[in-house]
């Protein structure tokens, strides 16, 4: 195939594919490039939604941003159905966070008090009514905080909705992009493994930047790619089948000992159970660890005792992209080249908003109404937030 085209998005993973769901929606011309799409970090995650129980102190800007892409979800899933015809799994199943030990309760206690600051909904829960409201958890249970819109969505169901949107539509290349060079022309080429170049007038790098000097001009600023090289954050997950579908209703985070851990009941009967965090070196290995799969089990049982009845189906691992100071990247990197990747542990919460500001801000197409707060991001998420 050798095509040229206005936008070309490297990535197919969450990142890449609501940027180009938004593209799609602005009629814009484009393709999207990547080996094995959707088959990175976007095939193990949770996708849990969660802006309350992911929100840590002393972050209000995040919180904030958190809240505001969880509200946009719904659109978001309804612009995936009517585009693609799929479903996206997206369940509004509450969240509640659960605590055995006294200091646990005091940690969700001090949460609830950061959410009040932040007007982000929770209750906190007595022992009766943490365990009235999820009759699966442990008698152990002293308490829990409830936090009615931590949502969910099924990561490959919306992810498959999504490839089988672009791949009808032939505009999957399936292949690695090996260098981006710019053309006197003002646009750019990419050099692909095993195909023939494509050109294109803008570039939107989705995928995560282990080696950016590898892939991108040399003339960019040296300090610029050492701020979007990104951290690989190793997690391991757990997927257990509910074949009687007993298990729990409700979303739990439980807190022992200051270790977390979650389980995800989805309507498939799946349930998700994760995850360890581990910062690792670039090239380190993937592999799951045992003592992280055993500290998952352990920790999901404590918390919901009946988990032990069911099976286990698949130990899954992945590298939440990192950045140096956890925010994602969405910017231009210089005339005509963009970055929207390093969504690091909120992957699925935030690349819909940030993806629709950036369409927004590249097309004549407004594809989120309710985006101008973003504005307020601008400089926050610009890649050039810690050089200049
Ligand atoms: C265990 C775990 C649990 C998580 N749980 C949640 C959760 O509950 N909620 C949430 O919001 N987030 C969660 N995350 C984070 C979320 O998964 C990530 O933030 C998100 O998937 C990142 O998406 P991405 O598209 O940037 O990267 P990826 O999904 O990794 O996709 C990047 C794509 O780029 C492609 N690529 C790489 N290099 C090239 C190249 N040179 N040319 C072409 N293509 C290339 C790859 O093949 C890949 O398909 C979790 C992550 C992990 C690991």
């Amino acid at each position: 195939m050798h095509r040229e085209t206005n936008f070309i998005v490297v990535g197919a993973g969450i990142s890449g594919l609501a940027v180009a769901l938004h593209l799609q929606e602005a009629g814009a011309d484009f393709l999207l490039v990547d080996p094995k799409p959707g088959q990175g970090a976007s095939n193990v995650a949770a996708g849990m939604l969660a802006p309350a129980s992911e929100v840590n102190y002393d972050e209000d800007l995040m919180g904030e941003l958190l809240r505001r892409s969880a509200k946009y979800w719904e659109i978001f899933s309804a612009k995936v159905e009517s585009l693609s015809l799929g479903d996206t799994g997206y369940e509004k199943r509450p969240t509640m966070l659960v605590a055995t030990e006294r200091g646990d309760l005091d940690e969700l206690v001090r949460l609830q008090h950061y959410h009040q600051h932040l007007n982000i909904e929770s209750h906190l829960l007595s022992r009766r009514e943490a365990r009235e409201a999820e009759p699966t958890l442990t008698p152990k249970t002293i308490g829990g905080l409830y936090t009615p819109n931590d949502f969910q969505v099924d990561n490959r169901v919306v992810i498959d909705s999504l490839l089988r949107l672009f791949d009808s539509k032939q505009r999957i290349v399936r292949s690695l992009v090996s260098s981006v060079s710019s053309r006197r022309d003002g646009g750019w080429t990419l050099a692909l493994e095993e195909e023939s170049p494509l050109k294109c007038k803008t570039v939107i790098l989705c995928n995560p930047m282990y080696a950016p000097e590898e892939l991108l001009p040399s003339t960019l600023d040296a300090r610029l790619l050492r701020f979007i090289t990104t951290r690989p954050v190793k997690g391991d997950i757990l997927r257990l089948k509910d074949a009687l579908d007993q298990g729990p209703r409700l979303c739990i985070r439980s807190i022992r000992n200051g270790r977390w851990n979650y389980i995800v009941p989805r309507q498939s009967r799946e349930v998700v159970v994760g995850a360890t965090q581990e910062e690792i070196s670039q090239r380190g290995s993937i592999a799951a660890k045992a003592g992280g799969v055993l500290d998952l089990l352990f920790d999901a049982v404590y918390s919901v005792p009946m988990l032990r009845e069911l099976s286990l189906v698949e130990v899954g691992t992945g590298l939440r992209p990192g950045t140096y100071d956890n925010y994602p990247l969405v910017g231009e990197l210089t005339p005509g080249l963009f970055i929207h990747s390093g969504h690091y542990r909120h992957g699925f919460l935030l690349a819909p908003v940030t993806a629709a500001a950036l369409v927004s801000s590249l097309t004549d197409h407004k594809t989120y109404e309710d985006s101008s707060f973003l504005h307020h991001f601008t400089s926050i998420l610009s890649p050039y937030r810690y050089t200049f």
